[in-house]
């Protein structure tokens, strides 16, 4: 823990900078501190969605066409309204980019980002840059006593350019952030790391979980500790359980896991708790519902659909995003009053499929695999054009996964029927796609 008073300048410097330099964000900051303790959450979601809604039709040519048909004098009144919307697929968004953007979008208020395409098909979208989308990670930091101007270790997956590290170090100065990149998990570059951990004491460890859990590993198989951050914050793939216990085992740290995608960065959090991830209520408009798009309960996991209601330059209402999930009943007994789902566990688009038609989804596997991940490390399947699926997976050292890998084959073999050849194979690593390395990887036509 570093001294209240290098604190209290950090903050002052810190402050000062934001107050300075990002007026944009220091005010959406506050302005982001009210929302959450706007009484009513709900009645502020509401709002916002008739006004994306209001907005997008009548600023895009997508949403123009897209609603026509719910007639020239449509609005949103009620909740029932609002379920009126047709959903927007992946699909949609990738064959129409031009008619999604608002007519004033350009390269000052807006930023393209594209989604590796490990998910399915590579697609674009613009992020409003008049929205500081920081002000919500800030917001999920301070759940769990992190304030943004104190020392910050991250693990990227590439290597950073050098002039990046620089300005960087600059734009945070006093404050320490330190990174190690997952192409350079060797170690010399992780004993270093260690060292500048142990020195600087970071509060927050922060990365994408496949490149964190490895370094968790490599901390693990070489014997190396670090001092505890307060907080691991691990994003950008559904989180096994087996990991995280890992990872909290090693850093001496809870795991927050986060929801949230290329589309919409910040959709849901945990707070300390760890009661399920609180909805962005104010920012994200979260819903489950069946194959024909009709609300589920609360507890029934479903399609997810988001709706972003702070992108005016790239509205994205109802937007199927190709995950299941479910909204929780339950409440969470922090002070936090933003409603609660669960995590989210493997994607829609990946699944095994059999000659039958019999599917199996990646989210059940991979509840299934959890219970039994002690001595394996990672699991892929690969499915080949003949349905035969090979069951390639990374054992830890000096360890026996006979048991695990027989286990996990009896219900591998049980939930496809028997119907299709499965072949253990230990390898040393498993296959990447785009970034990701993903559970399920089918070559069937
Ligand atoms: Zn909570």
């Amino acid at each position: 823990m570093e001294k209240p008073t290098t604190w209290s300048f950090k903050k002052l410097v810190f402050d000062i900078k934001t107050k300075i330099l990002r007026p944009g964000i220091f005010k959406s900051h506050l302005k982001a501190k009210q929302d959450l303790r706007y009484k009513k959450i709900d009645k502020l979601n509401f709002k916002r969605r008739k006004r994306i809604v209001k907005h997008a039709y009548k600023n895009t040519s997508y949403y123009h066409k897209k609603y026509e048909a719910l007639g020239s004098d449509f609005r949103i009144r009620s909740e029932k309204d609002f379920l009126k919307l047709p959903p927007v697929t992946r699909d949609d968004l990738a064959n129409n980019f031009e008619r999604l953007k608002v007519k004033n979008a350009n390269s000052r208020n807006s930023r393209k980002v594209s989604s590796s395409g490990s998910t399915g098909r590579p697609i674009s979208v613009l992020h409003d840059m008049r929205f500081p989308y920081t002000v919500l990670q800030w917001r999920i930091l301070s759940w769990w006593g992190v304030r943004p101007y104190q020392n910050q270790a991250y693990i990227y997956r590439y290597k950073r350019p050098f002039f990046k590290k620089i300005s960087n170090t600059w734009l945070w100065w006093p404050t320490k952030r330190i990174f190690l990149s997952g192409a350079e998990m060797d170690l010399k570059s992780v004993n270093k790391f260690v060292k500048k951990i142990n020195r600087l004491k970071p509060e927050l460890l922060q990365g994408y979980v496949d490149v964190v859990y490895e370094f968790a590993l490599f901390l693990m198989d070489n014997d190396l500790r670090i001092h505890p951050p307060k907080m691991v914050w691990v994003t950008s793939a559904p989180l096994f359980e087996n990991q995280r216990k890992v990872m909290e085992k090693v850093f001496g740290a809870p795991v927050c896991d986060q929801y949230g995608n290329t589309e919409v960065f910040t959709i849901a959090a945990e707070c300390p708790r760890q009661n399920g991830l609180h909805i962005m209520h104010d920012s994200v408009h979260v819903e489950v519902v069946d194959n024909d798009n009709n609300p589920v309960p609360k507890g029934i996991i479903g399609k997810i659909l988001i709706t972003d209601l702070r992108n005016k330059i790239f509205p994205l209402i109802r937007y199927e995003i190709g995950d299941r999930g479910k909204l929780l009943k339950t409440t969470c007994g922090c002070n936090i009053p933003l409603p609660l789902m669960e995590n989210v566990r493997g994607r829609q688009s990946v699944m095994l499929r059999t000659p039958s038609g019999l599917t199996i989804r990646g989210e059940h596997l991979t509840i299934l695999f959890e219970k039994y991940l002690h001595n394996i490390r990672e699991i892929q399947l690969i499915q080949k054009e003949d349905y035969s699926v090979d069951f390639c997976y990374v054992s830890k050292p000096k360890t026996d996964e006979k048991k695990e890998v027989e286990l996990i084959l009896g219900h591998l073999k049980t939930k496809t029927r028997n119907e299709i050849i499965i072949q253990p194979k230990c390898v040393d690593v498993v296959e990447k796609k785009g970034q990701k390395k993903p559970l399920i990887i089918s070559h069937l036509k």
